[in-house]
């Protein structure tokens, strides 16, 4: 496979761009060897600028749930283009969106509607900081809800991918109200409520950890953080910007029943466009302006184009049978990994939620950011560039979820399963 023509805009690209890119992860750091630029998606496959064609695994990092440029929305954004792109006034797609994630999510009574996850958990926290007017937070180590202020303590995602310590430019007082307990731990949110019972106004939890290598919630730990919360008075909130519309049509919340007071949303949302949003009970939204005095505000928030592209996603999930061929895709990929050249000398263990795959190079369950941490990322970035020479787009991060969608056929799967299969081998030479 040749990069030449990548290689040369990577080149150009590094004079404008700090370190080529507009997103860390895009740049290849931890795994080496030169990102593709990419010239066109269709279904499950991108094509780059030297015409390499992909089986895509990262799918934008989760919006594409459908593939790319799927018809029903790339049809309707063209007649929404026609009509205008934006008029900072409403519009009647932002309640047809908004009345079908309330249906499908039945803890969201309101929503705003912004331009990214970051605005979503940023905006919802300080709603959280508002309603129960305390300052302190507690998230966990590995989670990573966007690059605000304060949310970039022991963040996932690129942060950890690049093994940076949390980021200058935060000032310390300001992270001082982030307090970080263990992933699928209680007891250690329960010492920190122990210690600041009075302080802390919300924790905010991926419910399936997606951002550190997909890591599931243990059985009790999404009900001990709802207990915890609703005991000492602050609010519980589910970051489903990845596992919204993706681990189920009601997102995580539905998938293991239990109820957040606020949710933020994004990714899936905005079928490939940039949206975000965050929603909960009337009491707690009707507390941001105009209806309430929390300020938050956005010249393309609501945007009809993102609105569009996020209305026609939904309405293909909410057919029956979607989100069984995602499980069956997804089943079948982790099944062909599993069997894929054991015995390994190596160990490896793949952790699946839904159609949210990684496969930690490591032999131990991944459970928390310390046990994930043990993973050999140098053996990873070896199979990763194994993977797309053969025409596989993995995610380049150990620290990051493969994502499967609608596009992907049993043929993408065993052409997936085959290279993998060359892959293990070649790593054992
Ligand atoms: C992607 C992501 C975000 C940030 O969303 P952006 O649109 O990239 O700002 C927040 N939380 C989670 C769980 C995410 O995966």
């Amino acid at each position: 496979m040749n990069f030449r023509r990548s290689r040369e805009l990577f080149e150009e690209a590094r004079r404008y761009l700090p370190g080529g890119v507009d997103s860390p992860v895009r740049a290849f750091k931890a795994v080496g060897g030169t990102p593709p630029f990419i010239v066109s998606g269709r279904g499950s496959r991108i094509f780059d600028a030297d015409g390499n064609e992909f089986i895509d695994y990262v799918c934008s990092w989760g919006p594409l749930i459908l593939g790319h440029a799927p018809p029903p929305v790339v049809e309707a954004l063209k007649q929404a283009v026609e009509r205008g792109t934006t008029f900072g006034a409403s519009t009647e797609l932002e309640i047809t969106l908004a009345r079908m994630i309330t249906a499908a999510m039945p803890s969201i009574e309101m929503i705003r509607f912004v331009n990214s996850g970051t605005e979503a958990t940023m905006s919802a926290l300080r709603l959280a900081r508002a309603f129960t007017g305390r300052d302190k937070i507690i998230k966990f180590a590995g989670g990573y809800h966007g690059h605000a202020d304060g949310l970039l303590v022991k963040a996932g995602s690129g942060v950890a991918t690049l093994s940076l310590p949390d980021s200058p430019g935060v000032p310390a007082s300001y992270a001082r109200n982030t307090l970080v307990a263990a992933y699928n731990n209680p007891e250690t949110v329960a010492e920190l409520f122990k210690h600041y019972p009075r302080d802390i106004a919300a924790v905010i939890v991926e419910p399936v950890a997606a951002n550190m290598g997909v890591v599931p919630p243990r059985p009790g730990f999404l009900e001990g953080l709802r207990r915890l919360t609703s005991d000492y008075g602050a609010l519980l909130i589910f970051d489903e910007v990845i596992t919204g519309f993706r681990v189920a049509y009601g997102g995580a919340s539905a998938l293991y029943g239990v109820t957040p007071d606020l949710t933020c949303l994004g990714k899936i949302i905005g079928g490939g466009l940039p949206v975000g949003a965050y929603g909960g009970q009337r009491e707690i939204m009707e507390m941001i302006a105009p209806a309430g005095p929390v300020y938050q505000a956005g010249t393309l928030s609501g945007n009809p184009l993102a609105m569009t592209a996020g209305i026609e996603t939904l309405k293909v999930l909410s057919q029956p049978g979607a989100y069984e061929q995602l499980e069956a895709t997804a089943a079948s990929l982790e099944k062909g990994i599993a069997g894929a050249g054991s015995p390994l000398p190596f160990g490896i263990n793949v952790s699946r939620v839904a159609s949210l795959l990684t496969i930690f190079f490591m032999s131990n369950p991944a459970l928390d950011y310390e046990s994930v941490s043990g993973a050999d990322t140098a053996l990873f970035g070896r199979f990763f560039r194994q993977l797309l020479a053969q025409g596989i787009y993995w995610p380049p991060s150990q620290f990051e979820a493969a994502f499967v969608s609608l596009a992907h056929r049993a043929e993408d799967i065993r052409r997936t399963i085959r290279a993998i299969k060359k892959a293990f081998g070649y790593l054992q030479t």
